[in-house]
């Protein structure tokens, strides 16, 4: 059997994408499977609205190792699969599409528009899934969820009315930031904030008779006419005589009182503040502790109220500019001038945001709170590593109430009825007919719908049956691992945290690991502004899955921020090519050898091999082994990765395949050789398997095909992972010392510029070993060099090397070293010019120079050795 010439993986990668699907090979049947050892893990759902980022490919990748690791350990191993509904994107999308139709949502209606948006999700929604396969996730997809399934959306249901009927959900005023254009709440990370030029006016307010005045500054002034107080600081001597007393709001000349309170800074500006409750976030708290009124001037749809008096109804833009030429003109403008303000605007349509008062519906926290908090402090949830503790202690601590309504219409809609009869709510399971207090049918649902992370709050459980005793729920509940994104603790894995325990009586999962972001190589955040966004799927397309899979396993030390270039991909399809060399080599070998009867079997001890290289590469095999074990149940994924790479790599293909090649040139103990070598061979692909799981299912499957039908698992993934090696009692020294000697050769002939090619006579004294004349050819062979070898008792070293070079190689050594001299010359005068550049010297980048000096050092050194050969 013949293995192509090109490692090609889009050949073969979609291919085992569809087959472990149609196959079934990650899809749990409770029937059967053994329950003693059960492993399970939820993904953290994607937007349906999404495409896969290069954020999802890192969490699916370091979950799949999870995954495939403890599944191939013999665990029942589930992982659940499923999408958001994700409230606002997706109802923004569509919303989009509607508008290249010349239409809105209001003229559909609520029921219609719900019913185009299920309707774009049955056409799109499944393009992240797609995507998530061609990952190589092993998920189940027969347990695939959404948030908005019926299952699910009777837990949300479920959750809400417990929840309230505890008291621990409520309704209140609430600031919330405001996007006209969406016409909903947004969540304060929904937001981004903007430095723009504005202004910094000045505005005085005459006191009681009108004899003084009071001046505040404001970026804007249109939210004077909502003004309910003006506050001073309690210990503001300046105006301690006026607190208690009345100010006259200009324009509209309402009576406001003026008041002290802690908050107020007396260094900022005059030391006076206005407080427009409604309007402002930090004036809504004073308005609270001050039982202050509200007054909102500014509607939903960015038009100023009917409490704005003469300015009722004009867009917020332009009532500030007639409030600004009135003030002007009564003389109570006193200054302008220039001044940062810093705009919040939507995140999605870049609206500027309008910080509003409204009524909204909340989750009393601190109760869940504590609970989540006992979790994580008697280790009943573990957060690894756990130097995010603090903050998540810290932060559950000092918890808001949250605020769970949004004004959209796709999404979970609260399930309260208001009655137009009494007044009262009614919170109910199922659609009631009619008003629980008064019995009227005046009832009339709420129109909001819930946060999307109430719904991914429930996941680990509402995924599995929850709120019915599902027997997946029995089995894999608490789930075992959580991972994920350091950027969602809060919004997701705390708010998890507090409703599992809240609603399940248990921690949703035992383990939760976080990663960091994916920056580029400058450690800045990706973004399409910025255009150093790395895209995954054209990533995949160029290197192959395996390739972005390594690379990023590779860079992801737990806990740090992840710093991404597309030359870390490279290198990962630079290794997968390695891995296919290696192994079409020993194919072809195979054939030649004629070797037909090889069964692994891990349980039997293997024919004792005499071979140097045997016993030096079991024990580094071993020892992979255990660091890879250990790595992956400590969650150190980029160090197991990491130390795979340096073995398959450096030590299996380009030592002990290369000594192998030599003693396949043999007829002797062919059989021990191939033997030890594919016994080592499928033993790491086994071992590679979590990380390159296409790749090494094509090599594994291949070599299974070419040595005959025999009872083994299906699939690579299903094999038993390598824990120890059948490693005969090992010598790892004679080997060590055949490395030493040939790394020896390799630097004497690059040193003496001897012919690369040619196979040159050379002496070899050994001080306390002596290698076989079988393990000599293999000295011989990988140095080419044909080695005469004697003991030597007084040497200081374990050998001494003599590479006798003809003279006519040693001609040519002096010409190729003159040429080198020329050309080295050659670049250290470039660069030294370079350096006496004044104008160079002052543009370049200080580390720019320091390289170009080091390079300077490493070409004189270079040239140094060059003319000691020609003198020689
Ligand atoms: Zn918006
Ligand atoms: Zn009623």
């Amino acid at each position: 059997m013949e293995l192509e010439k090109v490692y090609e993986p889009n050949r073969f990668e979609p291919h085992w994408a569809q087959w472990w699907i149609d196959a079934r090979l990650y899809q749990v049947d409770l029937k059967t499977a053994d329950l003693k050892r059960v492993f399970s893990i939820v993904i953290p759902p994607p937007n349906v609205t999404g495409s896969l980022h290069i954020g999802h490919m890192l969490d699916h990748t370091i979950i799949d190792v999870a995954v495939r690791w403890h599944r191939m350990l013999g665990e029942t191993t589930l992982w659940v699969p499923g999408t958001d509904h994700a409230g606002i994107a997706t109802q923004m999308v569509v919303e989009r599409q509607l508008a290249e139709q010349g239409l809105n949502r209001r003229q559909l209606g609520r029921e219609e528009f719900e019913r185009r948006v299920w309707q774009w999700k049955e056409e799109y929604g499944g393009r992240i899934n797609e995507q998530i396969r061609r990952e190589g996730a092993s998920v189940d997809w027969s347990r695939e969820r959404f948030t908005m399934d019926p299952g699910l959306s009777r837990a949300v249901r479920e959750t809400f009315v417990r929840l309230w009927e505890k008291g621990l959900i409520y309704r209140g005023a609430y600031m919330v930031n405001w996007c006209p254009r969406c016409q909903t709440a947004i969540s304060d990370v929904e937001t981004t904030h903007k430095p723009v030029e504005g202004h910094l006016w000045h505005i005085r307010y005459p006191v009681g008779t009108g004899q003084e005045f009071l001046t505040v500054a404001t970026t804007r002034p249109e939210t004077m006419l909502g003004d309910t107080a003006l506050a001073v600081h309690p210990d503001d001597t300046r105006y301690r005589h006026l607190i208690g007393q009345t100010a006259i709001l200009p324009l509209l000349h309402r009576e406001i009182r003026i008041i002290a309170d802690q908050a107020v800074d007396p260094n900022f500006g005059t030391g006076v503040v206005k407080v427009t409750p409604a309007h402002d976030p930090n004036d809504f708290e004073i308005a609270k502790r001050q039982n202050l009124p509200f007054i909102k001037v500014i509607g939903e749809d960015a038009r100023m109220t009917e409490a704005a008096g003469p300015y009722a109804n004009l867009d917020r833009l332009e009532a500030r500019k007639r409030v600004l030429a009135a003030l002007q003109e009564s003389g109570n403008l006193v200054k302008t001038e220039p001044y940062t303000v810093n705009l919040s605007q939507c995140d999605r349509c870049k609206t500027t945001i309008e910080p509003l008062v409204s009524t909204q519906w909340f989750v009393r926290t601190k109760p869940l709170a504590e609970k989540a908090i006992e979790a994580v402090r008697s280790g009943r949830v573990r957060f690894i590593p756990n130097d995010r503790e603090p903050i998540f202690f810290q932060w559950m601590e000092n918890i808001r109430d949250w605020c769970i309504s949004r004004q959209l219409w796709w999404g979970h809609r609260i399930p309260a009825w208001h009655c137009r009869n009494c007044q009262q709510i009614t919170v109910a399971r199922e659609t009631p007919a009619t008003c629980s207090h008064c019995h009227s049918t005046e009832i009339e649902q709420d129109p909001d719908v819930l946060d999307t992370w109430f719904s991914s709050g429930l996941w680990p459980f509402s995924t599995l049956g929850w709120p019915d005793a599902t027997e997946d729920l029995k089995v894999f509940y608490p789930t075992s691992l959580l991972i994920t994104g350091f950027d969602i603790l809060f919004f997701w894995v705390a708010r998890m945290i507090m409703l599992g325990i809240e609603c399940t009586g248990d921690v949703p999962f035992r383990e939760v690991h976080m990663h960091g972001l994916v920056r580029d190589a400058e450690r800045q955040k990706m973004s399409k502004t910025k255009g150093n966004v790395i895209d995954p799927l054209l990533m995949m397309d160029r290197y192959g899955t395996d390739a972005v899979r390594i690379a990023l396993l590779i860079s992801a030390a737990a806990g740090a921020d992840i710093s991404l270039k597309e030359d870390r991909m490279e290198a990962g399809r630079s290794f997968a090519n390695k891995i296919w060399n290696a192994s079409r080599l020993l194919f072809l070998k195979m054939e030649q050898s004629k070797i037909e009867h090889w069964s692994p079997d891990p349980g039997q001890p293997l024919a004792p091999s005499n071979a140097i290289e045997d016993s030096w590469i079991f024990g580094r095999l071993q020892q992979a082994c255990a660091t890879v074990n250990r790595a992956l149940s400590t969650h150190r994924y980029h160090e197991a990765a990491q130390t795979l790479w340096d073995f398959v790599w450096h030590e299996f293909c380009d030592w002990y395949l290369e000594a192998k090649k030599l003693r396949f040139r043999s007829d002797s103990g062919l059989d021990a050789h191939w033997q030890a070598a594919l016994t080592v061979y499928e033993a790491t692909l086994r071992l590679l398997h979590p990380f390159m799981p296409f790749l090494t299912e094509e090599l594994w499957q291949r070599l299974m095909q070419a040595l005959g039908p025999a009872k083994r698992p299906k699939s690579v993934s299903l094999a038993e992972y390598p824990s120890s090696v059948p490693a005969p009692a090992s010598e790892a020294a004679p080997f060590l010392l055949l490395q030493r000697i040939v790394e020896d050769a390799r630097k004497q002939r690059a040193d003496r510029k001897l012919d690369p090619k040619a196979t040159l006579p050379a002496a070899l004294l050994m001080r306390d070993y002596e290698f076989s004349p079988e393990d000599l050819s293999i000295v011989s062979g990988l140095a080419k060099l044909k080695i005469e070898q004697r003991r030597s008792e007084n040497l200081l070293d374990a050998f001494e090397l003599a590479i006798q070079a003809p003279a006519s190689d040693t001609d040519a050594g002096r010409q190729r070293a003159a040429k080198e001299i020329a050309r080295l010359e050659n670049l250290i005068a470039r660069h030294k010019q370079q350096l006496e550049d004044p104008a160079f010297l002052r543009n370049a980048p200080e580390r720019v120079i320091a390289e170009k000096r080091a390079k300077i050092a490493e070409y004189e050194a270079e040239l140094a050795k060059n003319r000691m050969l020609i003198e020689a």
